[in-house]
């Protein structure tokens, strides 16, 4: 091999690796500290050609991933305000991209009826304002164990060096059930959000994969889908990576909006 060849494969980019705490759709239209910090992450990256979001909020039989060339903006909540209905996120997809991972993966099948879902939508538009990249989603397999999930996350990794941002987007504390409509927290809420973090800085792969064994987490996380896509990212996260956090703050009572970046 050529050193020109050498040195143009070591210098392949290889992407960071996000998980991001979206909290409440209003996120979107309402400027706020969340907000204002997805902004401040979308310009500190480097330019991704493509961004591959698991979402909470697409729970599938089997693992999906959007193909269609135009994905629609779903609304998927209700009891919000008008102006929220009428948001749309209008980026493209990348049918050739989804393709590519089918063809690599075959266990992922081509999806061309979901969209991006605000779990996806709510982030991105502040983090790539122009909709100017395309976007796809990978849907969280109901089958799947928190192991294999993780291990999943782990058969991506080849992405990242072909310039593709991968997010997961939930929350580590999720409790609908305890939300308050207010900028405060309960007790149990903060420290299970605190134990996670500090798992994530250690890093403790293991016993974030064994997340019910963590004290709380049956408050926390009553159900598993706005924890699961974390247990992706930390599958993509290279060993010799730091994790670097961004929002950090448990709000609504039992939402926790804290963001984790690798690489
Ligand atoms: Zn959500």
């Amino acid at each position: 091999m050529k050193l020109e060849q050498q040195v143009s494969q070591a210098d392949l980019p290889c992407m960071p690796v996000l998980f991001v705490g979206h909290g409440s759709p209003l996120n979107a239209i309402e400027g706020s500290e969340f907000s204002r910090a997805w902004a401040e992450l979308g310009q500190s990256l480097p330019r991704p050609k493509a961004v591959l979001c698991i979402s909470a909020h697409w729970q599938t039989l089997g693992t999906w991933i959007t193909a269609m060339p135009q994905p629609r903006t779903i609304h998927d909540f209700y009891g919000f305000p008008q102006a929220l209905f009428d948001f749309a996120y209008p980026a493209s997809g990348c049918p050739a991209l989804a393709a590519k991972i089918q063809t690599a993966m075959p266990l992922i099948q081509l999806d061309r009826g979901w969209g991006l879902d605000h779990g996806s939508w709510s982030v991105l538009c502040h983090m790539f304002p122009n909709a100017d990249i395309p976007v796809l989603q990978l849907s969280l397999d109901r089958g799947l164990s928190p192991r294999q999930h993780y291990q999943l996350g782990q058969a991506l990794r080849w992405l990242r060096a072909e310039g593709v941002l991968i997010v997961g987007s939930g929350n580590i504390v999720h409790n609908l059930q305890a939300v308050i409509w207010r900028d405060t927290a309960h007790d149990w809420a903060v420290a299970f959000a605190e134990r996670v973090k500090q798992l994530i800085a250690e890093p403790d792969h293991q016993a974030l994969v064994r997340y019910p064994e963590i004290a709380g987490s049956t408050l926390a996380i009553p159900t598993d889908e706005h924890f699961l896509p974390l247990l992706y990212i930390l599958g993509l996260q290279d060993e010799t990576e730091e994790a670097k956090f961004w929002t950090d703050k448990t709000t609504l009572g039992a939402i926790s909006m804290l963001s984790v970046q690798f690489g």
